[in-house]
């Protein structure tokens, strides 16, 4: 039951099972698309123009294409770096060298994760500057973008690098109930991160200003006031330094929420519109939203290193990789590459359940705004900016969707207020 070569295939079958899931949805949604390509459909008759809507199709078909190559060339990554026996090969290095010590273990962990996401790098440098630019939404330079990436690695090596070490040391240090302390860590890392994050990492890469003095500052302001919610933490971030897509979030909790507007949105919106926008994520914060996917992360976080614990004391489990038991950190390595094969199956959940915050916060909009028309609005010009796909297949949009769609989010909004 147990030989690794049963294993192997079965992980094999596994990695296979989602990337013809993941070309099949693929292939749905391209379908979806091509049917409705024609003409725009009489439901977004009133929100989009003939000519954005065949580019809005163009956009989608050109995105699927490279999704499925991309798709394809990491199944073969994968499975490369898994059964070639590189994997085991490094380990051997790495220990020969440096000794089995955290930090050491942790070195290999980190310098595997690097080495793996290298060969990603074409594909995101492609999207930018070859399919975003030729849609006109690309504003980075090749400048900006490569120090991006700089950045970004400079924050793993001194954020996530200790971090490994901390947990590798944990098993060390806590015996067999290592993956308990191990989640505490990193549930109070997590929290940190959220509040940290906002502060200090995101101005590294983009400039956070506060709203100018105007009539828009004067109106946010207002809907602060009505709704309770300090209108100092709304700021304004330059989205338009990478791209012309257009966005507003809402991160962190209690003292140290903030909601940000990027720069591009307030240039398409008109301020009834910006209002709802914000109001929406004013919504986010008044149910709580950011708390309770906390806890749920907290508690999948949980059920993750527990099932790592498990994992590293099946001797089967190393060896169907190539590796000898006896170290922690190849079990670190392995759930890390194939925990996306599992959890893969659970993303229509997830994605329900975020959906299901996002009606509750345009709800929330419609209620303080006491209209739904300035959010319908507000939606209708981000699907056009963006020219986001206006008819994914329902499977697709399930899968990938973490936002209904705007057909969706209409409806549910003209249902909560019958009086517009
Ligand atoms: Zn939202």
């Amino acid at each position: 039951m147990n030989d690794p070569s049963w294993i192997s295939f079965a992980v094999l079958l596994l990695i296979m099972a989602k990337w013809l899931v993941q070309l099949w949805l693929n292939h749905l949604n391209q379908r979806n698309v091509l049917a409705h390509a024609g003409s725009v459909p009489d439901a977004f008759k009133d929100s989009i123009d003939d000519a954005t809507y065949a580019k809005s199709v163009q956009y989608t078909l050109a995105k699927d294409r490279s999704g499925r190559i991309e798709l394809t060339f990491d199944l073969t990554i994968l499975a490369l770096v898994l059964f070639s026996g590189l994997l085991p090969w490094g380990f051997h290095i790495f220990t020969g060298r440096l000794g089995v010590s955290a930090w050491a273990m942790a070195a290999y962990l980190f310098a595997t994760g690097l080495l793996l996401a290298l060969p990603n790098l074409p594909f995101e440098w492609y999207s930018q500057f070859r399919l975003e630019d030729r849609f006109g939404f690309n504003t980075t330079t090749q400048r900006l973008w490569w120090t991006d990436r700089l950045k970004g690695l400079l924050l793993a090596l001194i954020i996530g690098y200790p971090l490994l070490v901390l947990i590798l040391k944990l098993v060390q240090w806590t015996g067999p109930h290592w993956w308990l302390w191990a989640w505490a860590c990193m549930f109070a890392f997590q929290l940190v991160m959220l509040v940290l994050a906002p502060v200090i990492i995101m101005p590294l890469f983009n400039k956070f200003t506060p709203l100018p003095e105007g009539p828009l500052r004067d109106r946010l302001l207002a809907l602060g006031l009505r709704t309770g919610f300090h209108a100092q933490s709304i700021q304004v971030m330059d989205g338009s330094k990478r791209s012309r897509h257009s966005n507003a979030f809402f991160t962190g909790f209690g003292r140290f929420r903030k909601i940000v507007l990027f720069d591009t949105l307030i240039q398409q919106l008109t301020p009834a519109e910006l209002e709802a926008v914000l109001a929406h994520e004013i919504g986010h914060y008044k149910k709580r939203h950011i708390p309770k996917m906390l806890v749920w992360s907290a508690a999948t976080t949980l059920v993750a290193f527990w099932a790592i614990a498990q994992l590293a004391q099946q001797a089967w489990f190393y060896r169907s990789f190539g590796f000898e038991p006896g170290s922690i950190a190849p079990a670190l390595l392995l759930f890390g590459l194939l925990a996306g094969v599992v959890t893969f199956w659970f993303s229509p959940l997830a994605h329900w359940w975020s959906r299901r915050y996002e009606y509750q916060a345009d709800a929330y909009a419609a209620r303080t705004m006491n209209e739904p028309r300035s959010l319908i609005g507000a939606l209708r010009k981000l699907n056009e900016k963006n020219l986001s796909n206006l008819t994914p297949h329902p499977f697709y949009s399930g899968f990938y969707y973490s936002h209904p769609t705007l057909l969706e989010r209409e409806q549910a909004l003209l249902a909560t207020a019958p009086s517009a």
